[in-house]
């Protein structure tokens, strides 16, 4: 109701007022961090599927559910609005912050000797990892632990999940996206992959197909090597940022290879530690 020029505003108005409000800040002030996206972890379990060895897979599929670990993948990130694991959040298991700067040992040594602060993803895997190797049999914790580990395996191949930490992982990095506002963490989280316009099957398949030719290389690489790699990546990421002339489309061409490439990475080292895991 509108009185003498003042506003009458019932209580349910105000609800729904202060409802939109609220919605509208926390759109504003949250800083998502979802890893690669939907459709990236789907990518990622599919390939890491694909290439399980037969006794892996089947006790995998025991444990999840036929062809469950890549439609568990991204339970990681949706029990973050549940309180089952409060400390996946609070631990920041999603990311791990590695400053600018770093020397390669440094960044090797951050693997083994976890930074104090910005993030637990490494340390989250390997404790997930002993869980799971002491937990083989169908209980509720080994299902739990190994879609937390699926999870997880991908977004340590995630640029921006091994980024810096002022600007929380490149959420504060703003970026235009066709005319649209968005920043880096999302652009290398969703926005690169969606751009191929790919399901996640076909992408799976497309990315087994082109680069097959480095399998061999990346299965024999340590975790180290592949990590100080990623850095590496990530450090491009932020410099292109300097002189990136704001088109999306070159942006899509100079960097939908090297995605593509640490999704194939971070699957292959998925299947590998699960193969092991399930031998
Ligand atoms: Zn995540």
């Amino acid at each position: 109701m509108y009185l003498c020029g003042k506003f009458n505003v019932s209580y349910s108005m105000k609800r729904t007022i202060s409802i939109l409000l609220l919605s509208v800040l926390t759109v504003v002030y949250a800083v998502p961090a979802f890893g690669w996206g939907q459709e990236g972890h789907r990518i990622v379990a599919q390939i890491a599927y694909d290439n399980l060895t037969r006794k892996a897979r089947k006790q995998v599929d025991k444990l999840l559910g036929d062809h469950g670990l890549i439609y568990w993948a991204n339970w990681g990130d949706e029990i973050k609005s549940d309180n089952i694991y409060p400390q996946s959040i609070s631990d920041g298991w999603h990311f791990q912050d590695l400053d600018p700067g770093m020397s390669d040992s440094l960044v090797a040594d951050a693997l083994t000797h976890y930074p104090k602060e910005g993030g637990n993803l490494y340390r989250a895997l390997d404790s997930l990892e002993l869980e799971m190797a002491a937990e083989r049999a169908s209980t509720i914790n080994a299902v739990h632990v190994l879609r937390f580990l699926t999870h997880l395996h991908a977004d340590r191949y995630c640029p921006m999940h091994m980024a810096h930490k002022d600007d929380k992982g490149g959420n504060l990095v703003k970026m235009k996206w066709f005319g649209k506002d968005t920043n880096l963490h999302n652009v290398w989280d969703t926005r690169l992959i969606e751009s191929q316009g790919y399901s996640y099957t076909e992408y799976a398949a497309m990315i087994q197909r082109e680069y097959k030719y480095m399998r061999r290389e990346i299965e024999q690489k340590t975790d180290e090597q592949l990590l100080v790699e990623s850095y590496h990546l990530t450090q491009s990421i932020y410099q292109y940022q300097e002189i990136w002339n704001g088109n999306t489309y070159q942006y899509i061409y100079t960097w939908r290879e090297p995605m593509e490439k640490q999704l194939y990475i971070a699957s292959l080292r998925l299947a590998q530690v699960l193969n092991r895991l399930f031998k």
